[in-house]
């Protein structure tokens, strides 16, 4: 069950109404975000949802079973966006590209891709500083100072950034040169990471776990919301699969769910979801045809000189065919 509470609830209306939990055997958690508070109750037994709705001090109440419930639609029935500013905003009919190398590896790097994405009206470039590989012996990322010159560099030209966070100790350092934290696929169940993230007020893209099905997926988008920020977007990045002509196999299936299970927007990474650079573009097609609010493509000048992933990365020229096919797509999938 989720109660939201109204903002100017007393204390003793509050009391009373834990109280009355309490007398069904219902265990609750209180849950403060950015926007709002809420009652999250626990419980089995039967009650008349009427008599606790009707106690002053509470806005709304809602029956949610799953072990997810702030991220369910079937509490919020209407999709939420996520403002980056005036203009950016991601989910409900925006269509959002973000895109950029795999790993930033150089200040010119960096000013090429950022005149790329400008050209193309790409506002959120996405590369990582700290490198999840599973090789120690490969590229780790430029760390901390390399995400400052980024960081100026792109806002100097309005363009947003998203990297990865890969521990909680990172964050505070990374806190203020970061537009949104990325969960990595390996860190998606990390619930250290997911619970400090739930107290930083910056969007989080919390990427699937490389065999996580949806169901964890969205309990870990839980554990962000329900330590305080609501501002999530969950992301479809491929799962690994007995199949072993491509790197992983892209769960097209998930946005579709996703986007009938959750209010929260759903980006589709079709880079990693294939990692055949020849491929990325039916698959990212496709995910748009299914549902997802935004793409999030690995794109380099050279893409065979890339310090990572440039096996699924696309060269500018490729992106610039992509960025059109996909927001023609994204029109017509709106006209359905
Ligand atoms: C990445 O975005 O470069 C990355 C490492 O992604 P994932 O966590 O999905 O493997
Ligand atoms: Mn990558």
């Amino acid at each position: 069950m989720i109660i939201q509470l109204d903002s100017n609830i007393t204390g003793a209306q509050l009391k009373r109404l834990k109280e009355k939990l309490k007398e069904i055997a219902y265990k609750t958690t209180h849950v403060s975000t950015q926007y709002s508070d809420y009652i999250i109750g626990v419980g089995k037994r039967e009650f008349d949802i009427r008599a606790i709705g009707t106690m002053p001090g509470i806005r709304d109440i809602h029956r949610v079973s799953d072990d997810y419930k702030l991220v369910s639609k079937k509490w919020r029935v209407e999709d939420t966006a996520i403002r980056l500013n005036e203009d950016i905003e991601i989910g409900t009919g925006h269509f959002t590209l973000m895109a950029g190398p795999c790993s930033i590896e150089s200040e010119e790097q960096i000013e090429k891709t950022i005149a790329h994405l400008a050209r193309n009206g790409v506002r959120i470039m996405r590369g990582g500083v700290y490198k999840p590989r599973s090789s120690p012996y490969s590229f780790r990322g430029l760390g901390i100072d390399g995400l400052k010159l980024w960081y100026e560099k792109a806002h100097a030209a309005g363009i947003k950034i998203i990297t990865e966070v890969m521990m909680v100790e990172q964050i505070e350092d990374m806190a203020g040169y970061v537009d949104i934290f990325q969960v990595g696929a390996r860190n998606s169940q990390n619930f250290n990471l997911l619970d400090a993230l739930g107290e930083v007020d910056k969007p989080v893209l919390l990427k699937r776990g490389i065999s996580g099905t949806i169901d964890e997926l969205l309990q870990a988008a839980e554990y962000i919301f329900s330590n305080g920020n609501e501002r999530i977007m969950l992301c479809e990045r491929g799962i690994r699969s007995y199949e072993t002509a491509y790197r992983n196999t892209m769960d097209i299936n998930a946005i579709a769910m996703l986007k009938e299970k959750t209010h929260l927007p759903v980006i589709a990474d079709p880079s990693h979801g294939i990692g055949l650079r020849r491929f990325v573009s039916p698959v990212a097609l496709a995910a748009v045809m299914a549902g997802a609010d935004g793409v999030i493509l690995e794109v380099h000048e050279q893409p065979e000189k890339a310090f990572s992933d440039g096996q699924q990365t696309l060269s500018f020229p490729e992106a610039e065919r992509l960025y059109k096919r996909l927001r023609q797509a994204f029109e017509l999938r709106e006209t359905f």
